[in-house]
C-alpha cells in the first residue's frame, strides 16, 4: 500500500505494482497502479504521470505491440488476443484463448522445424557421389512419405477452416415469411430484448434488422428481414431485396407463417407461430410456437442450439479461423506437394524453402509489414 501524491494534493491509497524487464508482460520494466476507480483519481493519476518528462498516453494496441516486438508474443497469439478482446461467446473465447495461448504458433513451428530438417537433407543429397545414388534414391522416397503427410494433415485442418471461422465470426440465421405473422416477435423473444419494431400494420420492418444471440455458447445472428411482399414503395422494395439476398447466404433460413396447414419449405426450419389461436403442433422436425404465450419458445430455442453444436461442433477446438491463417497454410501445403514430387533434389530445396517461409508467416517471422497495422488498430487504448 502507498499513498500516491500529485505535485499538490493527495491522489489514492493503494496498491503500486514494481515488475523489472523479465517479469512483466512487454518485458520491459512496468509499474502498474491498482486505483479506486474514481474518475477523478484516474484523472488525478494520469495528470501527475503526464506531467513527468519523457512520458505519454500510450496508442492503441501499444502494450500488446512492445510484447511482440520483444518477442513475448508472437504474431498469432496477437491476433488471439484481439479475438478475445472481442469475444461474446464462450466458443468464441475459448477458440481465442487457444490462439492466443500459442497453440497455432507452436503447430506452425513444428511444423517449420521440420520442413528445415527436410531441407538440411535434401540439401545434403546434392552431393552424393554417383556410386551412392540408391541410398539417395531412398532417402527421396522416404522424405517424399513424410511430406505428403504433412501435407495431408494441413489439408485436414484447411477443410475444418470453415467451422473455425464460423464459431468466430458467428453463423447467420435469417427470418422470412409473410407480414404480420409475428417474426419480429420472434426475433424479440429469441433474444430478450426490444430491438426489433412489433406493430399490427404489415410492412412495418422496412429493412434488415441484424440481433446477436447466443446459442449454448456459439454466436449467431438473427437477421430479421423486411415483410417478403410486393410493393411499390422503393425504400421497401429495397429492403426486400437485401433481405432475400441476405436469406440466400444464410446458415439457416427460419421461415414464419402463422398457417398450420403451410406446405413444408425445402430447406428451412418452419416455425408456426401464432399457437395460441390454431392449437395445432407441427410436423415432425418443425416448431409450433407462440410468441405472445412463450408457448413452445424453449423448444424452438433448444431446436437451435442443438443445430449450431452439430454444425460447429464448440467443444471440439478449431484453429484456422483467420483467413491470414489458412492462406499461409494452404501455401504451405501446395510447396510440400510440390516438394514431394519434385523431380531433382535442387526443385525439392527451393520448394520446401518456400513452405519454411509459408510457415514462419504464422508466427510472424517474415511479411508482416502489411498485417501490423491492421490488426494493432483492432486493440483498444491500454491494452
Ligand atoms: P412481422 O410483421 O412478421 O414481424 O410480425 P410482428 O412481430 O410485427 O407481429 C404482427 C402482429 O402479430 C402483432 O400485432 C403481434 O402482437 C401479433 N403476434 C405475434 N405473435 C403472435 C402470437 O403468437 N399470437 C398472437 N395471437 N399474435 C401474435
Amino acid at each position: 500500500m502507498r499513498d500516491l501524491h500529485g505535485p499538490d494534493s493527495a491522489i489514492d491509497r493503494t496498491l503500486v505494482a514494481w515488475m523489472p524487464g523479465r517479469a512483466s508482460a512487454t518485458g520491459e520494466d512496468t509499474a502498474e497502479f491498482h486505483l479506486h476507480g474514481g474518475a477523478a483519481v484516474i484523472a488525478g493519476l494520469v495528470d501527475a504521470v503526464l506531467a513527468c518528462a519523457g512520458t505519454r498516453l500510450a496508442t492503441p494496441g501499444e502494450f500488446t505491440r512492445r510484447a511482440f516486438d520483444n518477442g513475448r508474443l508472437d504474431m498469432s497469439q496477437v491476433e488471439g488476443l484481439a479475438d478475445l478482446l472481442s469475444a461474446e461467446t464462450a466458443s468464441q473465447r475459448q477458440q481465442a484463448l487457444a490462439l492466443a495461448g500459442g497453440t497455432l504458433g507452436r503447430l506452425a513451428e513444428a511444423w517449420r522445424e521440420r520442413c528445415l530438417q527436410l531441407l538440411a537433407e535434401a540439401e545434403a543429397g546434392l552431393d552424393f557421389a554417383e556410386d551412392e545414388a540408391d541410398v539417395a534414391t531412398r532417402l527421396d522416397l522416404a522424405a517424399a512419405d513424410a511430406l505428403t503427410t504433412m501435407a495431408d494433415e494441413l489439408d485436414q485442418m484447411i477443410a475444418d477452416s470453415a467451422r473455425a471461422a464460423r464459431i468466430r465470426d458467428g453463423l447467420t440465421i435469417v427470418v422470412t415469411g409473410p407480414p404480420n405473422v409475428g417474426k419480429s416477435s420472434i426475433v424479440n423473444a429469441l433474444s430478450m430484448r426490444d430491438v426489433a419494431i412489433v406493430t399490427p400494420v404489415p410492412g412495418t420492418t422496412r429493412d434488415s434488422i441484424e440481433v446477436p444471440i447466443d446459442l449454448g455458447g456459439v454466436a449467431a445472428v438473427l437477421i430479421d428481414t423486411a415483410g417478403l411482399r410486393d410493393t411499390a414503395d422503393p425504400v421497401e422494395a429495397e429492403g426486400i431485396a437485401r433481405a432475400r439476398a441476405k436469406a440466400a447466404a444464410a446458415d439457416l433460413v427460419m421461415h414464419v407463417t402463422d398457417n398450420p396447414d403451410a406446405p413444408l419449405p425445402a430447406s428451412a426450419l418452419l416455425v408456426i407461430n401464432k399457437l395460441d389461436l390454431h392449437g395445432r403442433s407441427a410436423p415432425a422436425g418443425h416448431v409450433a410456437i407462440s410468441a405472445l404465450s412463450g408457448a413452445g419458445m424453449p423448444a424452438l430455442r433448444q431446436w437451435l442450439v442443438d443445430w449450431a453444436a452439430v454444425l460447429l461442433r464448440p467443444g471440439e477446438p478449431a484453429l484456422l479461423a483467420h483467413a491470414r491463417h489458412r492462406e499461409a497454410f494452404a501455401e504451405a501445403a501446395a510447396r510440400l506437394r510440390e516438394a514431394a514430387s519434385a523431380p531433382l533434389p535442387e526443385l525439392r530445396a527451393e520448394a520446401l524453402r518456400l513452405a519454411t517461409s509459408a510457415f514462419a508467416r504464422i508466427a510472424g517471422r517474415v511479411d508482416i509489414d502489411d498485417v501490423l497495422d491492421q490488426i494493432f488498430s483492432r486493440f483498444c487504448i491500454g491494452k
